[in-house]
């Protein structure tokens, strides 16, 4: 086994203090690679989620009196030390998650500017004065905290998710009670372990660990519970459905980070080499497992086969394997559920006449590993081209006119980020208004940062994370009428 890196934290993070489960069972955290146990953490349910958030509860009134100077202060030491920390997080990130070194050591990077980020821009939560509707009044508006929150988090990004919904909830003010995914809790206890070093005080932010069949009653006890307020989640659409209907019970505010079908569109008017590089990185980032990567690529007819043969020699350049070894770019998928979903969609989209150009079986290095595969052919009759790969397969469908890219683009009920490669001005500017996504990356492949919002419409969400708008979920609005002045 790899040598293991500093912040192993293996037990729950809860008031200040690291805690196990009252049952003492535990959950095991596997490296994908190998599918050797890392370490074990505790299987937490409802109970001691409960008394989490009794934690958050008694810290709020501390933490959201503070000036928000001083809360962006903490929030600064807290992104410097994951910054002056980014190797060893990394490594721990990889470990647990698969993907290649330098990869996680960007996550590391794009996770800390979220506490920087809201740091600045939780002192810039500005409400407002209304010009009055009678002579003698004064109306003021005020943003205010929420509360405790819950945030509920996907294994793809273990770190990014948990910051990107930490930051701006305790920049205004809240207290977090976090549920990491159950495949990389390690990542999120790495982050509690740094809080505590940085002055975020106990309670603030609290990270409940379990496995899939504790997540419901995890994900119950914070929905039901009073205290309350909001559910920020990133995950499956399923899921999302689920925690928001729950939510209704007593109202708690929910924001939804859900799944994606990005379409990835090469008008032949493009520089095609930098839309091959940007439809490498936006499909095989991750080994896939992005709910923003291209899922389907349209490819403008006179092109296609050029730019086909290019993206399967680029694919064929993939090193896979571990992704702590030099010189990996693509490490395993996440595991077996998620191994056996890419087969069933290939499998599918070859039985209906889609044609492999390159890969499509597992790879020798065995495990979870996939081949980097590209697919030509695929039809909406394919189930391909309606779910979400979540692995390392480019499909590509050849298309003749604007018109046609733009209407396959928009059949689905998704809408989170859409892609597409021009330099015809008015073009660019038909397709960006015309895609129904809440991103459009034009002439890029890699849309993501936290100066701008982040998520999608339809049913891929609601709510946006990052940004000046993403603080606003985490607040609400009170209106004080001052009356006989
Ligand atoms: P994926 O299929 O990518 O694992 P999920 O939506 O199942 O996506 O998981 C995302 C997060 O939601 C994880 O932290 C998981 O444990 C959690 N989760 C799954 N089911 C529930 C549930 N019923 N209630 C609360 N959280 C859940």
């Amino acid at each position: 086994m790899a040598q293991l890196p500093d912040f192993l934290k293996t037990e729950s993070y809860v008031g200040g203090q690291w805690v196990k489960a009252e049952s003492g069972e535990r959950l095991e955290v596997n490296d994908p690679a190998t599918g050797e146990t890392l370490a074990t953490v505790p299987r937490m349910g409802a109970v001691e989620t409960t008394h989490a958030i009794a934690e958050a509860q008694k810290a709020f009134e501390g933490w959201s009196n503070r000036t928000a100077a001083d809360r962006a202060t903490v929030l600064l030491a807290w992104a410097a030390a994951m910054r002056s920390n980014a190797a060893a997080l990394a490594s721990l990130l990889t470990l647990e998650q698969g993907k290649p070194f330098s990869e996680s050591l960007v996550e590391i990077e794009y996770a800390a500017s979220f506490f920087s980020w809201f740091a600045e821009e939780g002192r810039r939560l500005y409400g407002d004065i209304i010009p009055p509707h009678r002579a003698d009044a004064r109306i003021l508006v005020t943003r205010n905290a929420l509360g405790v929150v819950g945030g509920i988090t996907p294994w793809n990004f273990p770190s990014a998710m948990v910051t990107r919904k930490a930051a701006p909830a305790l920049a205004a003010g809240n207290c977090m009670v976090l549920k990491p995914a159950e495949a990389t809790p390690l990542s999120a206890l790495a982050i509690a372990a740094l809080a505590e070093q940085s002055g975020v005080p106990a309670g603030v932010f609290n990270v409940v660990t379990g496995g899939r069949e504790e997540a419901p009653h995890i994900g119950r006890a914070l929905i039901d519970s009073p205290h309350v307020r909001k559910i920020g989640f990133t995950g499956s659409t399923a899921v999302g459905k689920q925690l928001m209907r729950d939510c209704a019970g007593d109202l708690t505010k929910v924001s939804l980070e859900l799944g994606g079908n990005a379409a990835f569109i090469v008008f032949d008017d493009a520089d095609i080499d930098a839309a091959l590089d940007g439809a490498q990185i936006c499909k095989f980032r991750n080994s896939g497992q992005t709910c923003i990567a291209a899922n389907r690529i349209y490819v403008q007819e006179s092109i296609h086969d050029r730019f086909v043969e290019a993206l399967c020699e680029r694919a064929q350049q993939i090193q896979v394997g571990h992704g702590l070894e030099r010189g990996v770019s693509q490490g395993p998928l996440i595991d077996h559920r998620g191994l056996e979903k890419v087969e069933r969609l290939v499998a599918d989209a070859t039985g209906k006449g889609a044609k492999i150009r390159i890969g499509g079986q597992r790879h020798a290095v065995g495990g979870t590993f996939y081949q980097p595969t590209v697919m030509t052919g695929v039809t909406p009759a394919m189930d391909i081209a309606h779910e979400e790969v979540f692995g390392p397969v480019a499909t590509i469908t050849s298309f003749r006119k604007e018109q046609d890219a733009v209407e396959m683009a928009n059949n689905t009920p998704y809408g989170l980020a859409g892609y597409f490669y021009s330099r015809d001005v008015g073009r660019i500017f038909r397709v960006a208004d015309a895609l129904k996504t809440g991103i459009v990356g034009v002439n890029t492949g890699l849309i993501s940062t936290e100066v701008a919002p982040f998520g999608g419409v339809k049913e891929s969400g609601i709510g946006r994370e990052g940004s000046k708008y993403g603080i606003e979920d985490w607040t609400e609005l009170k209106y004080i009428c001052l009356a006989g002045l």
